[in-house]
């Protein structure tokens, strides 16, 4: 015991990840995909009632490939810059378990459809790169139930098929994670990817997304000597905060192990225990074998042509990371500002099509981050539906650097815009107008309250005249309020002229 020190040590973790597609139907049947496509507060399908034969498994029924099934995993593969299989099949995992009718799951063995992935992350100690082995497309078991619903105590288990058939693509890293932080915020990034994609919902509390981090630790000892633990999984994790206290402990846990008694453990299988916030031993670990993989002679393989993956490209159009980084570096805005819009993909479709025509990138970004965003608040919806045209939007940003109107104007003439409803007769300049918004860039007005000014106030004038530059803001606001629209560039530039 003594002997053994840990002078330093190295965490190596990788993740599996089970995304639940949102297709409308099942991976192999024409059965609704009640569970891949449920958002919260949708009332759940009765149990058993999106099955069918085929989810049955009953005998002489034959599975069909969901074709855009394929299409949401390639494009999630593609968003995680992975490559892309020309040729691919289906292949049979054997098991038996009461929720998986058939005694096994289509899966995707040697030839996954995705493979050779690269992610970059930006963290907070700058750029970290993920290496993603590969994504495959496989169908989800059912669900065994301890409990009647309704919560009715039961002294057996009943199974629920609803789920089973729900297409899911496995997601496996190489052990590119160090921190459980870096784990949850991948995690929360491909969660975006999914939604930004529209290839899953991404509830992590519907069960869209499971995540299973691989853990290791490779120890320096006191003696120079590396130890290293055996790898263990932690299954079935659903929410950010879960995955990062569970890699966590388990990092800590195998520490200890191999501390207290020089055991480097057994591969195997844990859980997660919420009550006691601690990982417990499932399972040692099956080998691959053990689950007979062999083609499934029922479905013919996949081929991916290059027009069918163009036109796959051309769908996803411009991916979040990709979008932030332009507005950073060609447009001058802001990350913070960047990550707003480009992190959604509604919001930033309306941001490009404001900026036509625009002159300002930054003022158009202003209007829609600090003014519409105020009113999509109050509204309850997203800035896209709020009822305003981006082109609106546009003239806005545009009467502002004209200085036909002043930048705090932007949001009484939205609101006004917004009780006016779908009245498309009505310019924004024309409604500015109305509001008595627009400031005067005649000069006539502003020379006489100017002259009027130097009439009364000869002690500010004097000031400004001595040297004393502050002067000169409170000279313009005496003339602001002295007239009704002014244009407070206007008015400075006429002062100075006057005083010279
Ligand atoms: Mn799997």
């Amino acid at each position: 015991m003594a002997d053994r020190v840990v002078q330093s040590y190295k965490v190596l973790v990788g993740l599996e990840i089970h995304v639940q597609l949102a297709t409308a139907t099942k991976m192999f049947t024409s059965v609704a995909n009640a569970s891949g496509a449920a958002k919260p507060g949708d009332v759940p399908a009765e149990p058993n009632s999106a099955v069918d034969p085929v989810i049955l498994g009953l005998p002489g029924v034959l599975p069909v490939m969901n074709k855009r099934a394929v299409e949401f995993a390639i494009k999630a593969g593609l968003a995680l810059g992975c490559k892309i299989a020309k040729h691919t099949k289906w292949d049979r995992k054997s098991y038996y378990y009461p929720d998986l009718p058939k005694n096994y799951q289509i899966s995707q063995y040697d030839l996954p459809l995705c493979y050779e992935g690269h992610y970059e992350m930006q963290t907070e100690e700058g750029p970290h790169a993920v290496r993603i082995r590969r994504a495959h497309l496989e169908e989800d078991a059912g669900k065994l139930l301890h409990e009647a619903p309704g919560g009715y105590k039961i002294d057996y288990s009943i199974v629920d098929l609803n789920r089973a058939g729900t297409p899911l693509l496995e997601i496996v890293t190489e052990p590119d994670f160090q921190t459980p932080k870096q784990i949850s915020q991948f995690a929360a990034e491909l969660q975006k990817i999914v939604q930004f994609l529209g290839v899953s919902e991404g509830q992590m509390q519907m069960g869209h997304m499971r995540f299973e981090p691989n853990i290791n630790v490779h120890i320096t000892a006191g003696d120079g000597r590396i130890y290293k633990t055996a790898i263990t999984e932690i299954k079935n994790l659903n929410s950010f905060s879960v995955l990062e206290r569970a890699t966590a402990y388990e990092i800590q846990r195998q520490l200890n192990e191999w501390l207290e008694t020089g055991s480097l453990g057994k591969k195997s299988t844990y859980g997660w225990d919420e009550p006691t916030e601690s990982t417990f031993h499932q399972r040692d670990k099956e080998e691959a074998d053990d689950y007979r993989y062999f083609p499934d002679p029922d479905l013919v393989p996949v081929e991916v042509s290059e027009s069918w993956l163009m036109e796959l490209k051309a769908q996803i159009g411009e991916l979040p990371g990709v979008r932030k980084k332009r507005y950073v570096e060609a447009l001058g805005l802001s990350t913070a500002d960047a990550t707003t819009l480009a992190g959604d993909r509604e919001t930033g479709n309306f941001y490009e099509v404001a900026l036509q025509g625009a002159k300002d990138p930054k003022r158009v970004s202003n209007l829609i981050i600090n003014v519409l965003a105020t009113l999509a608040n109050k509204k309850a919806q997203p800035v896209h539906k709020l009822g305003i045209a981006p082109a609106n939007v546009t003239a806005v940003a545009n009467l502002i650097d004209q200085n036909e109107i002043s930048a705090s104007s932007a949001l009484p003439l939205f609101e006004k815009a917004l009780d006016q409803g779908a009245d498309a007769s009505l310019t924004m300049e024309q409604l500015a107008k109305d509001l008595g918004l627009i400031q005067s860039s005649d000069t006539g007005p502003v020379d006489a309250a100017i002259d009027a000014l130097i009439a009364q106030n000869p002690k500010s004038l004097q000031d400004y005249k001595a040297g004393k530059q502050s002067a000169m803001g409170s000279l313009i606001g005496i003339v602001m309020k002295s007239g009704k629209g002014f244009n407070p560039k206007i008015v400075s530039e006429r002062l100075k002229e006057k005083l010279k």
